[in-house]
């Protein structure tokens, strides 16, 4: 049977009577100025005893085209984005989303945001801690899952003050070791020469007081980094247990799960070594569905928590509810 589609005039037409019906008193409507910006974006959960607070930092509106994903056809990878309700051809939203947990005795930060040096669109992470209740000093502890400028470039402001005056920053030794190595900088692209200058700026400073940590062992009470090279290499995902609650943190795993958790063999220009992230991608997308295990992502629409489920030859984000108790 054929539809037609739905016009201004034909979705009009079918609530005019109605409306009649009812004779709604459009004209005694009470005047109201429209907001001109968005609530506080946080979602707080429960992990066993721990308290974890999705903090959003914004959305970065990256202009995409042809050679933004290795591995696809450019005309599947525009599919990909219609099929998923992206508003404009030709640009992908890339949200961020950092993720507080209180584990009762610390308060442990996983990535920092944008600092607001990226995008006039992000940079609200420390806005949204503070509509947490959280002040940038309270944080005990800061874990970096990579090097690249939307987790990082919040540690410090515009101006080289440290934001979280009070926190240990952790950072994985590898990610440290590699862009701190002048002969890697020697030989970097030009695409990822950017990386390693802005990772130079944040770190060069305060390099000698950064904690590195080693994957695999726990850096704070039921939070252990586990490897996913590939993305960078020493990009790390982090597993969170508390009681017998269990989740996984996937950091940058997957760009947009519509993307890449949908084709994990795509190659966005991010993976620094796309085979292996490939390989590190689906390793842990097969864990976390085959587990039914929780998972946060930075880049997966906000709250940014959820869950991963086997789709075909690739696999689904099903996000969480909304729940309005802890
Ligand atoms: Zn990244």
């Amino acid at each position: 049977m054929a539809v037609s589609p739905i016009t201004r005039r034909t979705l009009l037409a079918g609530t005019a009577s109605t409306a009649a019906a009812l004779s709604l008193p459009f004209s005694e409507a009470a005047a109201s100025s429209p907001a001109t910006s968005q609530a506080p974006s946080i979602y707080r959960y429960k992990l066993g005893d721990y308290e974890l607070t999705a903090i959003h930092d914004g959305v970065w509106n990256r202009k995409i085209d042809a050679s933004f994903v290795r591995g696809a056809a450019w005309s599947d990878v525009q599919k990909a984005m219609a099929d998923a309700y992206m508003p404009e051809p030709g640009t992908l939203p890339i949200p961020f989303t950092a993720l507080l947990v209180n584990t009762g005795a610390k308060l442990l930060l996983i990535d920092t945001g944008s600092g607001g040096q990226m995008t006039a669109t992000a940079g609200s992470l420390v806005d949204n801690l503070a509509a947490a209740g959280v002040k940038p000093k309270d944080i005990d502890t800061i874990a970096i899952s990579h090097f690249h400028p939307d987790h990082i470039n919040g540690i410090k402001t515009k101006d080289d003050a440290l934001v979280f005056s009070n926190a240990e920053i952790m950072v994985p030794a590898d990610e440290l070791r590699f862009f701190m190595d002048d002969g890697n900088l020697s030989r970097a692209s030009d695409s990822v020469r950017g990386v390693f200058l802005n990772a130079r700026r944040v770190f060069k400073t305060i390099e000698k007081t950064v904690t590195p940590f080693t994957p695999g062992k726990e850096i704070v009470l039921g939070v252990t980094p586990l490897a996913a090279p590939g993305h960078t290499p020493g990009h790390v995902v982090f597993a969170l247990a508390s009681g017998n609650a269990s989740m996984m943190v996937l950091s940058d795993t997957t760009n947009r799960p519509e993307l890449f958790a949908r084709h994990p063999e795509w190659q966005p220009v991010f993976d620094m070594d796309g085979p292996l992230a490939v390989a590190n991608r689906k390793h842990l997308l097969d864990r976390v569905s085959a587990d039914r295990m929780l998972v946060q992502s930075y880049y997966f629409p906000f709250p940014a928590c959820g869950h991963i489920a086997r789709d075909g030859a690739g696999y689904a984000y099903v996000p969480s509810q909304w729940n309005p108790t802890l």
